[in-house]
């Protein structure tokens, strides 16, 4: 029988629902319901932990888990804090993505960094900014609600989480410098390079299938045979589409795994090089 494998995924809050449905979709069934901390999955050997995002790190460097899924900022957080944070980043998830950065209040004329107070729940990064940067700051670390210090006139600026900006917005702050970007990251022990295991392996390259699906779709449409060189450069990111002739003479179908977006900006300059009935559909799985 495989080893068991245990992956950690965060148990409530903006991880959740993004890292229960990749595991879903790379075939690991698993139920959630009843607030538990463990769930097995019923048709693969493998336990699913769900704990705090911050726990992950630490669980998978001590081995307590294979596999973790947690934001980029905090596993970059965690190993600037501690050295027992050996986890290590195998695969970008393309979900959860955000970016830390700095923000000062919209009436604030600061220019520089140097001699400021900044407040923040990533003080190790900001550290290790402002050392590589030799800017001269005082640091806070607050938990929660960063975004009031500058109000209650204990810091200059902020370094903060930044999705949409709205929260940034709602308490008349504005961005100045990113620090970092980040997005959901799936963590393991060692490199991806370095992993021994095959069942972990073999995993982790379901994820990568189930990512690069995500962003992929299949393309098929019908041109006349002197267009074919020129659609099929206009077909983005397509490895080697496949040409099939048609009934109708000069005519053929083209069809290609595109592994980027497909714009209606690329399909309408597809049609005007001569393309018709172009068809573009999702991709589910897939396996290189
Ligand atoms: P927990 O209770 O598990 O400790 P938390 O409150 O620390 O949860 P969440 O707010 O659920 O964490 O955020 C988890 C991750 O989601 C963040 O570490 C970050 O990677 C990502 N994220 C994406 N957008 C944002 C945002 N606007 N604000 C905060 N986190 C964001
Ligand atoms: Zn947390």
């Amino acid at each position: 029988m495989a080893k068991k494998i245990t992956i950690a995924i965060q148990r409530k809050g903006r991880l959740f629902e993004s890292s229960k449905e990749l595991l879903i979709k790379s075939g690991i069934n698993f139920s959630t319901s009843g607030g538990k901390l463990l769930a097995r999955s019923s048709n693969m050997n493998i336990d699913i932990l769900l704990v705090r995002d911050d726990d992950i790190p630490s669980l998978v460097s001590k081995g307590v888990a294979d596999l973790g899924i947690v934001g980029k900022n905090v596993l970059a957080e965690q190993a600037a804090n501690s050295r027992k944070i050996s986890a290590k980043s195998v695969l970008n998830l393309g979900f959860s993505k955000c970016r830390l950065a700095f923000a000062k209040p919209l009436t604030s004329k600061i220019k520089s960094l140097n001699n400021k107070v900044i407040a923040t729940s990533y003080p190790g990064l900001v550290k290790k900014f402002l050392k590589k940067e030799s800017i001269n700051a005082e640091l806070i670390k607050i938990n929660g609600s960063v975004e009031l210090t500058p109000y209650i006139g204990i810091a200059d600026c902020i370094c903060d989480l930044v999705s949409s900006g709205a929260t940034l917005e709602a308490n008349n702050l504005t961005e100045f410098k990113i620090l970092m970007d980040s997005e959901a990251v799936l963590i393991s022990s060692s490199s991806l390079k370095n992993l021994k295991d095959k069942t972990i392996i073999d995993l982790v390259r379901r994820f990568e299938g189930v990512i690069n699906a995500a962003e992929s779709k299949y393309v098929m449409l019908n041109a006349s045979t002197n267009s074919v060189n020129k659609i099929c450069k206009l077909l983005p990111g397509a490895d080697s589409p496949t040409i099939i002739p048609l009934q109708e003479k000069n005519k053929v179908a083209i069809h290609a795994l595109c592994s980027e977006p497909v714009f209606w900006e690329t399909m309408e300059k597809l049609k005007s090089n001569g393309a018709s009935s172009i068809l573009v559909m999702p991709v589910e799985k897939i396996l290189n």
